[in-house]
Parts: structure tokens; sequence; C-alpha cells
């Protein structure tokens, strides 16, 4: 049966810190402040997946004020995903996710973060969307105050 989930997160932008998305560096003035490297896709992509199983959401497995998981890289957590969905069985169809950014430049980086996403859920490549866009200049990402992220997940479960 093809359960979907979805997911959502935002971190804000600060100096001082790495911007990791979809586990790529990507040189930028500012990074997401957070617990874990604050990779905002990831995040989004693995309460995807937990919504899928009907979990409670990433901040449930992985409590911020767990000191495991401090500047954690956040395919671990994708990885671990992945570990509740095959130990019920199942089989995730596919990803697909958008980052909503006003700066950087998103697009040359898809690749990139495909090939991590698929390489931690350990799935075919094709099977992962991410799209991007800007804000238009409104609101909080459009002010570049933080990066949000959307994702849906199909998996198919034994029921
Ligand atoms: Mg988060």
């Amino acid at each position: 049966m093809t359960h979907a989930g979805i997911g959502y997160d935002v971190h804000q932008l600060v100096e001082g810190r790495k911007l990791i998305l979809g586990g790529v560096e990507i040189p930028h003035s500012k990074g997401l402040d957070g617990h874990s490297d604050a990779d905002v896709l990831m995040h989004a992509i693995c309460d995807a997946l937990l919504g899928a199983l009907g979990e409670s959401d990433i901040g449930h497995f992985f409590p911020n004020t767990d000191p495991r998981w401090r500047g954690a890289p956040s395919k671990v957590f994708l990885h671990e995903a992945a570990k509740q969905i095959e130990f019920r069985g199942g089989r995730i169809i596919n990803i697909d996710s958008s980052l909503i950014a006003q700066e950087p430049k998103i697009a040359p980086h898809i690749q990139r973060m495909k090939e991590n996403i698929a390489g931690a859920l350990n799935i075919n490549i094709q099977r992962v969307g991410i799209k991007a866009t800007t804000n238009e200049r409104m609101g909080f990402i459009g002010r570049e105050e933080g990066i949000a992220a959307m994702a849906v997940a199909s998996v198919d479960l034994p029921e």
C-alpha cells in the first residue's frame, strides 16, 4: 500500500556557519543555524519519510537537547529514517522536494544533493526530486533571514 508523507523545515541564516544543503557545502556569506548541521532540505525529507510511516517528527527521534547530534551531518537522520522504513518491510517509492532560498543559487548543486540523499537512503537517484525557487524577495526568506524546504515522500508498506 502506498503511504504519502509531508515534511517542512526552516532554519535561520546567520554569520559564522557553513551553508549545508542536501549534504553539499555551498560557498555563501552566511550559513544555517541549528544544533546539527542544520541541513534544512534533509530535515524536510526526513520528516516526509517519517510522516509516511505515521511516526513523530525528526525532533522526536533526534532531540536537539542530545549532545550526540551537535554538529551531526544530517545524512545520519536520513539513514535512520530509511532503517525505520526497512524495519517495517517498506520501500521508498520516491521523494520530491523544494528548497526556498533567495540566495545563493541552488541549481548548480542539485545533482550532488540528489547523489547525497539517494546515497543516504540507499535508493536510485532517479527516485529523488529536488527543485529550487526564490521567494521573490518577499517575507523572511526574501530578506535572506532564513531558508525553508518542503518535501513529500511515497513509501510502499505491507499495509
Ligand atoms: Mg531542522
